[in-house]
């Protein structure tokens, strides 16, 4: 199984939180991404997630993304768990993807509970809003909001029975993502994971480090396993 969070979109041109570069210099997302700051000024947040689907919109899959797909297809890689919301695993063709934090391909509305495809609002104008007039909420997991419960059910499902978890690109900070290499390990699955700088599972629960970015690590990986046959 494999974990992923915002640093394997980096080489898809999609800047990470920590180590700010780009946009999350301009908006602190501990200022702009909880659902405190949504309630008080949906406008103001807006700002943010305008640009936000602006760069997702743009960025395409790269090789970590595409090789897990590949892994899957193989019959050695289950499923993986996103913290992402950018949907670059469904389109590297990554068929068991479960969302941790949501996505922006639907809006919600936080009065009335209708949903709409994003596309179609965001086209007549940002802020979209409700046809009862409130401004819509991506249906991505803010900071302050809860894990949808059917999700993290499934979630630590997958995480209580894999043999072994890639840890990708997670700085692992963010709660409660940051549980599931805790669950894996356990119920001793082996944790092995790929980021350029050391988090705070590599001295604890890690059992190998790639130090390294997440597209030529992944690409690696998946070449010394082509040849094995998958497990019966
Ligand atoms: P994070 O920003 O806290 O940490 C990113 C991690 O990726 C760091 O440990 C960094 O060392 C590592 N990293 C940077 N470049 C890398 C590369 N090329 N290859 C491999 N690793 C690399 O991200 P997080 O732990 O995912 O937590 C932040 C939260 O914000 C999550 O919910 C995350 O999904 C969300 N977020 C999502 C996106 C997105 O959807 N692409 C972008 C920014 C933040
Ligand atoms: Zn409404």
């Amino acid at each position: 199984m494999a974990l992923t969070g915002a640093g394997i979109s980096v080489e898809s041109g999609i800047p990470a939180f920590r180590g700010a570069q780009g946009m999350w210099e301009k908006y602190d997302p501990m200022e702009y991404a909880t659902i405190g700051a949504f309630l008080k000024d949906p406008e103001r947040v807006w700002a943010m997630l305008s640009e936000m689907v602006d760069v997702f919109s743009r960025a395409v899959p790269n090789p970590a993304h595409t090789c897990l797909a590949d892994m899957e297809k193989m019959g050695v890689l289950r499923s993986v768990i996103t913290q992402n919301v950018d949907g670059l695993h469904q389109a590297a063709g990554s068929r068991k993807v479960i969302e941790f934090h949501g996505n922006v391909e639907e809006l919600v509305c936080l009065a009335c509970f209708r949903r709409y495809p994003s596309r179609e609002r965001i086209r007549e104008g940002i802020p979209p809003k409700c046809e009862c007039g409130k401004i819509l909420k991506p249906n991505l997991v803010l900071f302050g909001e809860q894990i949808p419960w059917a999700t993290q059910e499934e979630a630590e499902a997958e995480a209580k029975s894999c043999a072994a978890l890639l840890v990708i690109g997670t700085s692992a900070n963010v709660t409660p993502a940051c549980d599931i290499p805790l669950i894996s390990r356990r119920k001793g699955a082996v944790i092995i994971e790929i980021n350029p700088e050391e988090t705070f599972l590599t001295r604890t629960i890690t059992d190998l480090h790639i130090k390294e970015s997440a597209s030529p690590a992944v690409s690696r990986l998946l070449e010394e396993i082509r040849d094995i046959p998958p497990p019966s």
